[in-house]
């Protein structure tokens, strides 16, 4: 059904209800907004249209409204501690905000460590005076140093990193930092008044509980709550790849990648046919065949000589969906900008190179790919004026989707979101707008934190 015609039947539904006035009615007019109804406005919180564009949809079922207990409440409350979660959560406390950090998992990393995504790639990139040079620093060095010093990563420039002491260095960042942290509880949807997000609602297993927050920062790598929120966005498909590990080699072969543990190689698996990742249909049938497919060859390999002593580890636990929904930020970030050293007055990072790519008909080669500078207005949201994006969702056009979800780059997007919700979250900033920050405050911490702004 088209979006509109959506909007408008649901509203007529929601009128409807006006004559004998229900408690959804009465809530949605106070600005509550429950997944899977429409406001008044026909505007926010319009999630089943969201499910409409991907998946098929039979028929409607009404879930009756209910009262939801507001539990804690932070300046400041991150969904999702994948890398970008991590970075904009630590960033955040470490300028004094009160912080819970809210992932459905029970471990720290995202697609890093659960998915087994272990290289950080994105680090360095040409300069604009020509010569090859890092683009990062900040809270991805801090981490990328930690790593390599104890043995936990290999490869300087772009560090494999080994995902359980990754896990570890995380928790203990995040712990160190005095963040607040929910694990096994998923973030189902948000409460607004005006364009502000009062509450993000999560699921866990006491029942739907509420968390009252004065800033928000959505890592959730699905764009989870600039989607409650109603803030425009698009959704992408990508390839989904499934990585695992083996053990067991002998170090005398190249089979595989290698980690930092002797022995230990991983890989990732899949094909180049692009998927929509909000499918989850199709995402799951997708999970199975690699799986099965990923066993089968490990079982293959053994079979041959020197390979008898390998086992399979694991098939990663997070699954491989690259991209879904990117925001419609203030300033989506051009492929263009990226191969211009193009300088950005609110610029809040930089980042680097990836794999090789075609750019004008050109083969970019590793150190041919400039550095390129992140703005501030790419992390913030046309509509909702509380909340900041961070990670694989951020605002960037098409072309640049390859480099812009790599983890050093989730890294920096996080630390300027954290740091920026942090100033806004300041009780004398009451109403502030994401919009409105000070940059040259926010450069200056940013700066004085070790983050890069300048080529
Ligand atoms: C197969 C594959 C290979 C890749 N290879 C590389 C590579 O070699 N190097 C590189 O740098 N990058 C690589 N990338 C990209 C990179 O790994 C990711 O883009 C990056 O890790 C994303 O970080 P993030 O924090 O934005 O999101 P995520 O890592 O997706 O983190 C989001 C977090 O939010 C949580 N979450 C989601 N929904 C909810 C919810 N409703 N409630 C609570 N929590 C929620 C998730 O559990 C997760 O922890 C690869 C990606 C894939 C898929």
């Amino acid at each position: 059904m088209d979006r509109r015609k959506f909007i408008k039947t649901s509203v007529a539904g929601a009128a409807g209800l006006a004559a004998a006035p229900s408690v959804i009615a009465q809530e949605v007019s106070a600005g509550v907004i429950i997944p899977g109804e429409v406001s008044t406005d026909g505007k926010r919180g319009n999630v089943s249209a969201d499910v409409e564009r991907h998946l098929d949809v039979s028929g409607y079922v009404r879930e009756p409204a209910h009262r939801i207990p507001v539990v804690a409440s932070a300046d400041v409350v991150v969904a999702g501690g994948g890398a970008a979660g991590v970075s904009a959560a630590v960033s955040a406390a470490r300028q004094g905000a009160s912080v819970i950090l809210v992932e459905r998992a029970n471990f720290l990393g995202g697609l890093w460590t659960g998915g087994l995504v272990l290289p950080v790639l994105a680090t360095h990139g040409k300069g604009k005076k020509l010569e090859w040079d890092k683009a990062t620093g900040g809270i991805c060095s801090e981490l990328c140093d930690t790593l390599l010093d104890n043995g936990w990563a290999h490869n300087p420039l772009n560090p494999v990193c080994d995902p359980e002491p990754t896990k570890y260095v995380l928790e203990k960042m995040l712990a160190d930092a005095g963040v607040r942290i929910l694990y096994n509880s998923t973030v189902a949807g948000v409460v607004t008044s005006g364009n502000r997000i009062d509450c993000v609602l999560v699921d866990c297993n006491t029942g739907r509980i509420a968390l009252r927050c004065r800033m928000a920062v959505d890592a959730s790598g699905d764009g989870l709550l600039f989607s409650f929120a109603g803030d425009p966005h698009e959704a992408r498909r990508y390839h989904m790849s499934t990585s695992y590990r083996i053990d067991g080699v002998s170090s005398e072969t190249s089979y595989l990648y290698r980690t930092a543990t002797p022995g230990m190689r991983y890989s990732p698996f899949g094909s180049r046919e692009a998927i929509d990742g909000l499918d989850v249909f199709k995402v799951s049938q997708t999970q199975r065949e690699h799986r099965l497919a990923i066993w089968d060859k490990v079982q293959e390999k053994k079979k041959e000589p020197g390979f008898e002593n390998i086992h399979l580890m694991e098939v990663a636990p997070t699954t491989g969906v690259r991209v879904t929904r990117v925001l419609d930020s203030l300033h989506n970030v051009t492929l263009d900008e990226s191969m211009e050293w193009t300088e950005f007055e609110d610029v809040i990072g930089m980042s680097g190179m990836c794999d090789p790519f075609m750019y004008k008909g050109r083969r970019i080669n590793h150190k041919d790919r400039p550095i390129w500078q992140i703005p501030y207005r790419s992390l913030v949201p046309r509509q909702t004026r509380n909340l900041l994006v961070a990670g694989r969702c951020f605002g960037y056009d098409q072309g640049i989707t390859w480099d812009a979800r790599e983890i050093s780059t989730c890294l920096v997007t996080g630390q300027a979101a954290g740091t920026a919700a942090a100033m806004l979250a300041l009780p004398t900033a009451p109403y502030a707008s994401a919009r409105d920050i000070d940059i040259p405050e926010l450069q200056r911490r940013l700066r004085a934190a070790g983050v890069r702004l300048e080529f």
